[in-house]
């Protein structure tokens, strides 16, 4: 099977994909539904601190 990201064969691991990279990438990908800027931190972890303080979002949609 070839990573759907970059098409490389998959590794076990990780599969689909074929790296841990590219599993971020397209998890990302799932989060922020767009491209995701290089270097940001992983801020979107559970609990509802940020949800309280964040601006509303279009995250809703379809
Ligand atoms: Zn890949």
């Amino acid at each position: 099977m070839a990573c759907p990201i970059c098409s490389k064969p998959s590794v076990p691991a990780y599969r689909p994909f074929c790296s841990k990279r590219c599993a971020d990438v397209d998890l990302a990908k799932w989060l922020r539904g767009d491209y995701v800027i290089p270097g940001a931190p992983l801020e979107d972890l559970p609990g509802d601190a940020d949800a309280k303080n964040a601006p509303p979002r279009d995250d809703f949609r379809d």
